[in-house]
């Protein structure tokens, strides 16, 4: 720790330039000569300024290997208008919420291309990406509601017969696939918006922080959602036992993020090794899933998917653990290439692999039922 301070403080020297943004709203003003400005807001009237590593209090004090082009404690307006400035949570907030945009437009694909059951009188398999939205032959009350009870008794028949038929192969139900598409929205869109404004004050730092923990938890639990849920389709007992056991898991993880000493950098390996566990944990209804359907082409698909996406994931834990590149070159990734933007990037190169794998769960469902 003594070595990396005496590094951070070494470069921090070297790059004692100062430069401003006549112009405009934002002025750069790194470290000047061992100087440590200790204001508690770097804004005067409508300027902000963005400030140096040792200006900042201790709630944003996360990283002591980026040393500049920080925020600190600005008014709301101006912390929410830096969404469009360059500072050095720029990355971090759009990478995050372009990752949104990229889920919100998969579940209005899935929506819309995906129906909410099939007609699975078909007998040729069915590609989801050349499905269209059809009648839900197989829901009586979705009959009902598109006026087919009022059909002639012969046509009736023959639609009593069909309705039976599909109810014997079950419904493939949708929730736990949408489930996880709304865990991924809200992880990153919490992220984003922790990012954007959590520099505005410590009490929004904390709910922030709490908020994208949360989103984190929701992510991991509701990727265990489809995985587990079809699965297990046909065996309820496990079904409830690993969805009953990862929410409660994920609830508990909340309520640990709660406590204060949480948030501290000496507990970033605590936090990182939780969120860890609890991704690991998914490791035994994978295992299981393929004990059970090994021999089938898409439990071993799916397990490939499940396989990359949990490299990504432990890559990302690994790089947000460790810090590494800023670390070697403290300064050096301020604005663009540090540790925290790595790791976005991998979070949603891990979750769209899980969407994948969703798909699949879901043709594979379709198709055979329970
Ligand atoms: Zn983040």
């Amino acid at each position: 720790m003594v070595v990396a301070d005496l590094m951070v403080s070494t470069v921090a020297v070297e790059k004692a330039s100062s430069f401003a943004e006549d112009d405009g709203q934002f002025l750069l003003t790194p470290l000047q000569d061992g100087k440590k400005k200790k204001k508690r807001s770097s804004c005067h009237q409508t300027k902000c300024e963005l400030v140096d590593y040792h200006s900042l209090p201790n709630f944003l004090k996360h990283n002591e290997f980026i040393l500049n082009y920080y925020r600190s404690e600005w008014p709301l307006k101006q912390t929410i208008l830096s969404i469009f400035s360059i500072h050095n949570e720029t990355i971090n907030v759009w990478t995050h919420l372009i990752g949104f945009f990229l889920f919100l437009s998969l579940t209005a694909f899935t929506v819309m291309m995906v129906p909410m059951d099939t007609t699975v009188s078909s007998p040729a398999p069915l590609h989801l990406a050349n499905l269209t939205s059809t009648t839900n032959v197989s829901d009586p009350l979705n009959l009902h509601h598109h006026g087919l009870v009022t059909m002639s008794s012969l046509r009736q028949a023959n639609l009593t017969n069909k309705i039976e038929t599909d109810q014997a192969r079950q419904i493939t139900t949708r929730w736990p696939f949408y489930a996880y598409l709304c865990g991924a929205m809200f992880c990153l869109i919490m992220s984003s918006a922790c990012h954007l404004l959590s520099c505005h004050s410590e009490h929004t730092c904390y709910v922030m922080l709490r908020l994208d923990y949360g989103g984190i938890t929701a992510l991991i639990v509701t990727s265990f959602y489809p995985l587990v849920y079809y699965s297990f389709m046909c065996d309820p007992f496990f079904q409830t036992l690993y969805i009953s056991f990862i929410t409660a898991f994920g609830i508990a993880a909340v309520l640990v993020s709660l406590v204060p000493v949480f948030e501290t950098p000496e507990f970033r390996f605590v936090r990182a090794g939780l969120f860890v566990c609890m991704g690991l944990s998914g490791l035994l209804p994978i295992v299981h899933k393929v004990m059970m359907f090994g021999d089938r082409p898409e439990a071993v698909l799916t397990t490939g998917y499940e396989m990359v996406m949990g490299a990504f994931y432990v890559l990302g834990v690994l790089v947000y653990a460790t810090r590494i590149p800023e670390r070697w070159m403290p300064g050096k990734f301020d604005l663009a290439g540090h540790s925290h933007q790595l790791f976005h990037v991998l979070v949603i190169a891990g979750a769209y692999t899980h969407y994948l794998a969703g798909l699949v769960y879901l043709r594979w469902r379709d198709l055979e039922g329970c």
